[in-house]
């Protein structure tokens, strides 16, 4: 329910344009499908995802003889939930039944990573989890103040040093306190900076050193949040970030903000990082799991 509220504005205008269509275009013809290749598109699903998946229906149009696109439509969300489908992955964050898991999230300014970080630490506090903040985006004081924010917010403590200092270094705090306290999930902020690749790739290292040895098998994942609203632009911020680090997952917020929430489709087919949760809004419940099928099927209905 949650998931289709939050993708109304994407619903709406992907519906009403897809009925439109339908009703213009009565015949299954290479026009149609031209026209098809438009509307998803223009929904920023992404080029090759769209070629990709116009040749499916055409194959599927031939193979069961469909000539009706009204009788299309139906495959269509049929095709495009199967396209998605990705060999043994199931989405689902790398989470510890014994000891600490350590998460890092990376991502620029403004796309929603302290909130993530909020509304994360919620869901797991409600799933029963000890969990523990990191402020290490050290590098604005107001990244702090707003993880501390949010640590009131939600009830956990945050771990934070003064701006300006070794990030490495309050990861390491928080690792030592989270051992003291027992606490289950260490969330990890990081000051995203992408205009320079240098110092943003050798701050994460370090962090990421410190972990490694700290913390059997850690990190256990790095997300990478990015903003739907940006639409291609999030795309691209996808890919360099996968070339400045390795990244586990892919965190889409923002999603209630756009019409084009073909963005994850786009970023799920395109790109070998799975999307692991949406963001639906600024509140402390609105983040979900992606699951490909409800995320297609609640486009269409
Ligand atoms: P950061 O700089 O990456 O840490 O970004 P913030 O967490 O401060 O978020 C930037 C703005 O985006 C804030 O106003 C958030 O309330 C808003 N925001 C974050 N996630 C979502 C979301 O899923 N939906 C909507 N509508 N707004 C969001």
């Amino acid at each position: 329910e949650k998931f289709k509220e939050g993708l109304t504005k994407t619903r709406d205008s992907f519906s009403t344009k897809m009925n439109d269509l339908v009703k213009n275009y009565r015949k299954v013809d290479e026009e149609f499908f031209e026209e098809l290749e438009e509307l998803l598109i223009s929904s920023d699903v992404g080029v090759v995802t769209v070629m990709d998946l116009i040749d499916v229906l055409k194959d599927e149009a031939r193979r069961q003889n469909i000539k009706d696109t009204e009788k299309l439509q139906s495959v269509i969300s049929e095709k495009l939930a199967e396209m998605l489908h990705k060999e043994d992955e199931d989405g689902a964050l790398n989470i510890q039944k014994d000891g600490l898991t350590v998460i890092l999230f990376v991502g620029v300014n403004g796309v929603g990573k302290t909130t993530t970080i909020g509304k994360l630490a919620h869901k797991l506090k409600q799933d029963g989890k000890k969990v523990l903040l990191a402020a290490g985006d050290t590098f604005r004081a107001g990244a702090i103040e707003q993880l501390d924010v949010w640590g009131e917010r939600v009830g956990v403590d945050v771990i934070k040093h003064q701006a300006g200092s070794d990030p490495a270094a309050v990861v390491y705090d928080a690792i030592q306190s989270a051992r003291s306290k027992g606490s289950d999930i260490l969330l990890c902020d990081t000051a995203g900076r992408l205009q320079n690749k240098v110092n943003l790739m050798n701050e994460l290292e370090k962090m990421k050193r410190v972990i490694q040895r700290e913390v059997p098998d850690g990190p256990h994942e790095v997300l990478l949040v990015i903003d739907a609203t940006t639409g291609q632009n999030a795309m691209s911020q996808a890919k360099q970030f996968g070339q400045a680090t390795d990244v586990s997952g892919i965190v889409l917020t923002k999603l209630d903000g756009t019409a084009k929430g073909g963005i994850v489709l786009a970023i799920r087919h395109e790109l070998d990082i799975p999307v692991k949760l949406v963001g639906l809004g600024e509140k402390m419940d609105d983040l979900q799991e992606f699951d490909p099928d409800t995320f297609v099927y609640g486009l269409f209905s």
